[in-house]
């Protein structure tokens, strides 16, 4: 009982919690299949390193500040225009995101832009990526922040380290001149370093009246569409199909 207390106690001084929390099953399990000492030692470890990746992705899924989970699996293809099942499903791999390539999604509300957006991001988190989600209005006011307020300083800085970017609701609202100033410098400095993911509902030509200033958003535009893949959806929209449905 000594030896089980001393080893409790070494797990915890140097933070085995993974082993920690699954001790007495293993332990157990080994003294059944008579393990050898080699493949004991191996299954602490992989029981430590499965739990520290399941922790990882817990932590990234809060931190990524997703408004709602959403999955690839709930979503209806067929309904709409511009995405494809098998093209959808290939992008669940997250090659693009090593490749630093980004997705844009276009198209009127309600056609599933933010369920999309928000199904890759989660894909993302799940195979171990660091993701950020923002709708753009919440980006901007965070950027205006960021030199007083250590919140927004501290978030800007959790966004620039993600693996994956997600802005939402570009072209809902209109963006001061500064603001798009400040957005243009966040897209510049993201450019090639991690992937971004785009869903607005205004197309490419509509956004230099949106920004105020079409050499800007030229620029922008250079940069958002180097590496990407854009999506023009379109279709019914789900939130009144849904209503319909109901009435
Ligand atoms: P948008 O961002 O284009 O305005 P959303 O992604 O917010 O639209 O979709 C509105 C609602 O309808 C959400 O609850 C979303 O999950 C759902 N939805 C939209 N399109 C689909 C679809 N093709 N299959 C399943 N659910 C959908
Ligand atoms: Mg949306």
């Amino acid at each position: 009982m000594k030896a089980y207390q001393e080893t409790l106690s070494f797990l915890g001084t140097l933070n085995l919690k993974g082993i920690a929390t699954s001790l007495d099953e293993i332990v157990h399990d080994a003294e059944i299949r008579r393990l050898s000492y080699i493949t004991f030692l191996n299954t602490l470890f992989t029981t430590e390193i499965s739990y520290r990746i399941k922790r990882r992705v817990e932590r990234n899924m809060t931190g990524a500040h997703f408004p709602i989970i959403k999955r690839i699996s709930d979503f209806e293809f067929g309904r709409i225009k511009g995405i494809g099942k098998s093209e959808a499903v290939n992008l669940l791999d997250c090659a693009w995101i090593d490749n630093k390539e980004n997705l844009l999604f276009f198209g009127p509300p309600g056609i599933g832009k933010t369920h999309l957006a928000i199904a890759f991001g989660v894909a993302a988190v799940e195979k171990g990526y660091s993701v950020s989600f923002e709708r753009i209005a919440n980006l901007i006011k965070l950027l205006k922040t960021a030199e007083i307020q250590k919140k927004s300083e501290y978030r800007i800085r959790k966004i620039m380290k993600s693996s994956l970017v997600v802005i939402d609701e570009i072209g809902y609202t209109a963006i001061e001149k500064r603001e798009a100033n400040l957005f243009f410098n966040l897209i510049s400095e993201m450019y090639e370093k991690l992937s971004i993911i785009i869903t607005s509902n205004k197309s490419f030509e509509n956004w230099a009246e949106m920004m105020g200033d079409s050499v800007m958003t030229t620029a922008l535009l250079d940069r958002l569409l180097h590496h990407a893949r854009i999506f023009n959806l379109d279709g019914e929209s789900y939130r009144i199909k849904n209503q319909k449905k109901e009435g």
